[in-house]
Order: C-alpha cells, then sequence, then structure tokens
C-alpha cells in the first residue's frame, strides 16, 4: 500500500466531553448466545462492587490516572449495562450515580441510561431508579415468542417483557428502548415479524435489532454442534433485518445506525459517542474504554478487580497506547455504522491521513461491488452494505 499518511500527529480528541459506561457483571442465567463478561450472581456482592467501582472512578477522578487522561472532563451520558444491572438494587445505582457527580463534572442534563432484564425488575425498583436520576432505559425484551425466548435461554417469558415495559412508562420513563434479536437459529420470519409488531404497539422510543452472531464457548454453539438445533439461516436472517428496517420505516422510525432506530430524536446519546470517536470510560470488571490517547480493558475477574483496587492500582487487564492510525481505522469503523454515513475528508482532516485513498486502497472492490457508495465527501453504506458491514470492516482492522 502506498503510504496515504501525509503526517503524523497524536490526535487530542475534539472536545473533553466524555460517556461512563458502567459494567454490572452479574447475571442469574447464561442466555445461550451470550458472550458477554458475566459472573454469577451473589446478593454479597452487591455492596463490595459498588463500593469498588466508586474506587475506581475515584483513581481516574484524581491524580492515579492522570498521565493516562490528560485532560479534565465533562461528562455527558453515564450507561449501566451488563451483565444485568437491574440485579444491582437501586439505591446502589442511586450511590455510583451520585459518585460521578462527586467525582466528575457532569452537565446539567445528562443522559442516565440502564439495561433493565424482565426478568429482574419490578415497578418499585423502577420508581427508585426514576428517582435516582435514570432517564432512559433499555429494555431486553429479544423476542416475543415464548418458544424461541426459551431456545435463546431467557430467564422471562413474553408477558413478563410486556408487563415491564408497561410499569417503565408507568413510574414515568419517556425514553425508553427495546432490544430485539433476529437471525437465531430455528427463528422464524413469522415470529421475527409478529414480535416486531407486538413491540411497535408499545410503542418504545427507541430500538435496537441485532442479528445473532455465533460466538466461541456459548451454549447455542454446543448446541449446533451436537445437532441440538439446527444452523441458523443467512438468507433468512438478511431478510427478518431487511423487513425491520422496512417495518420500522413506516412506522415512523429513523433507521440510524446498522442495529439502531429511533423516533422523535430519541436517539442514544451514549451510544453516539462510540460511533462519533469520542472518548468514554469504562468502570467495572471487564469494563472497557477509550482516553484518546489510550484504549483500555479492564480485568474481568471480580477477585483480580479486587485485588488490584485494594493496592490503589487502577484495575487494568490492558493499556495500549493509540497512535493516530489505529484511531483513525477505529474511527472509521465505527462512523461507517451511521446511516447518514462517515466525512472521509473531516475524518482523515483529524488523522493528517488520505482517508479517500485508505478507503479505495482497502475497500475499492467492495465499492463497485455495491457496498458503499461516496456521496460527496462522505462514504456511505448501501442497504447491502449495512447488512454485510462486517466484510468491509474487517478490511480496516
Ligand atoms: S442477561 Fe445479557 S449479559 Fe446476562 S447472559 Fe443474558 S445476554 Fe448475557
Amino acid at each position: 500500500m502506498s503510504d496515504i499518511r501525509t503526517h503524523n500527529p497524536i490526535s487530542p480528541p475534539d472536545d473533553n466531553s466524555v460517556g461512563i459506561y458502567i459494567h454490572v457483571p452479574f447475571c442469574r442465567t447464561r442466555c445461550h448466545y451470550c458472550a458477554f463478561v458475566t459472573s454469577p450472581y451473589d446478593p454479597g456482592l452487591e455492596e463490595p462492587y459498588t463500593s469498588l467501582v466508586i474506587k475506581e472512578m475515584g483513581l481516574w477522578a484524581t491524580g492515579k490516572a492522570r498521565e493516562i487522561l490528560a485532560q479534565d472532563v465533562l461528562v455527558e451520558t453515564i450507561y449501566f449495562g451488563g451483565g444485568t444491572p437491574s440485579l444491582l438494587r437501586s439505591d446502589l445505582i442511586a450511590k455510583i450515580i451520585d459518585a460521578c457527580h462527586a467525582k466528575f463534572r457532569v452537565i446539567a442534563s445528562p443522559e442516565i441510561t440502564i439495561e433493565i432484564n424482565p426478568a429482574s425488575s419490578h415497578r418499585r425498583a423502577l420508581k427508585e431508579l426514576c428517582a435516582a436520576g435514570v432517564n432512559r432505559v433499555s429494555l431486553g425484551i429479544q423476542s416475543l415468542n415464548d418458544e424461541d425466548l426459551r431456545r435463546m435461554g431467557r430467564a422471562h417469558n413474553s408477558r413478563d417483557a410486556v408487563s415491564i415495559f408497561k410499569d417503565i412508562r408507568a413510574v414515568g420513563f419517556d425514553n425508553v428502548s427495546v432490544d430485539l434479536l433476529a437471525g437465531f437459529p430455528g427463528q422464524s420470519m413469522n415470529s421475527v415479524s409478529n414480535s416486531l409488531e407486538q413491540v411497535l404497539n408499545l410503542g418504545p422510543d427507541h430500538l435496537s435489532v441485532y442479528l445473532f452472531e455465533l460466538k466461541e464457548g456459548t451454549r447455542i454453539e454446543s448446541l449446533l454442534r451436537d445437532g441440538k438445533e439446527s444452523a441458523s439461516d443467512d438468507d433468512l436472517a438478511a431478510d427478518q433485518y431487511e423487513h425491520i428496517c422496512r417495518v420500522t420505516k413506516s412506522a415512523g422510525y429513523d433507521h440510524y445506525e446498522i442495529s439502531n432506530f429511533s423516533r422523535g430524536g430519541h436517539f442514544s446519546r451514549h451510544n453516539l459517542k462510540y460511533w462519533n470517536d469520542e472518548i468514554y470510560l469504562g468502570f467495572g470488571p471487564g469494563a472497557h474504554g477509550m482516553t484518546g490517547r489510550h484504549r483500555y480493558y479492564d480485568l474481568m475477574d471480580f477477585r483480580q478487580y479486587q485485588q488490584a483496587l485494594s493496592r490503589n492500582e487502577l484495575p487494568l487487564a490492558s493499556l495500549t497506547e493509540l497512535n493516530p492510525f489505529t484511531r483513525f481505522k477505529d474511527a472509521l469503523i465505527m462512523g461507517s455504522r451511521l446511516v447518514e454515513g462517515l466525512s472521509l475528508s473531516r475524518l482523515g482532516a483529524r488523522y493528517g491521513i488520505d482517508a479517500f485513498a485508505f478507503v479505495d486502497e482497502t475497500a475499492g472492490d467492495l465499492h463497485s461491488g455495491g457496498l458503499y457508495r461516496i456521496v460527496g465527501d462522505t462514504l456511505v453504506l448501501t442497504p447491502r452494505g449495512l447488512l454485510l458491514s462486517n466484510v468491509i470492516f474487517s478490511r480496516w482492522i
């Protein structure tokens, strides 16, 4: 490849606004498709976990991580993900939110999201979360077909999911997202289409639809290997995705990212930080962050995480210095996920790299193959490109 790097600045982030991600690693059971970092739920760990996360935050907010963060930050979003954040007592969630305010500068109206599992929440807890300042809920419904939920290994049924959605609305949340899963082995078009229709009838403000991906070490992998489930059908999954894009559009949702749809301007402000190449700090076992100059991963093992913090050390499993070329490629991959596309001239100027030449040299054949278009200075994935985005992104890793 010719040298397309025109100069080599260490690119500082454009501003100091950040998102905070809190990883709550506990789950009661393991869903069959899940490869996330999780530990078995133990109520005895809730308080120690909370103190450790707050301690980690403190190390980042004060001198300890100064050389990594190298600037004051202004927190715009806080996101509790997992794992199952709704297993954590709401007073402990409130304590973590208070600690964010105490240790960092936080804007006046931050977006504060929590992922809720229908199997582990109830109306009183939702009310308390609302009172604690949580203003956005992401509800993991995945499907409203009970047989599919069973085969996915979910710990709830469709009735639980609908009922908790109604509770979420009833306690006053006006920014609610729903997660659905499509393309799961054996999941029919009928099942996906019925689930989508019922979810749209509930009227969420935001929808995330993930296409099943087979991950190593998952229960579904062994079920498939033992012939107890039949392999998913890529063509059917593609049809399901196209169906979802079509139906959500006619229901008034804006398809703004490969897997995400919103209405009434209810985009995920937190996730937009990832797609827009902004800084985020992750806290909790297995969390990761990107400080502009570094990417880091926290220790996944709860005991090791605890031991590092008890020595007043950042509980890091890895800390990698990012060079402009690495950040450029990450930003290209993340930014291309946005349906409106990514300005290659802006991206190139930010990192001192000829983005047009890079894209052409690494993925010019995919342009001819109809996976993306260049409109003015913007790279836009085509509908086929949205579906086959991994093929494009694999060229930029
Ligand atoms: S609840 Fe979420 S994190 Fe926990 S096992 Fe299921 S998919 Fe994984």
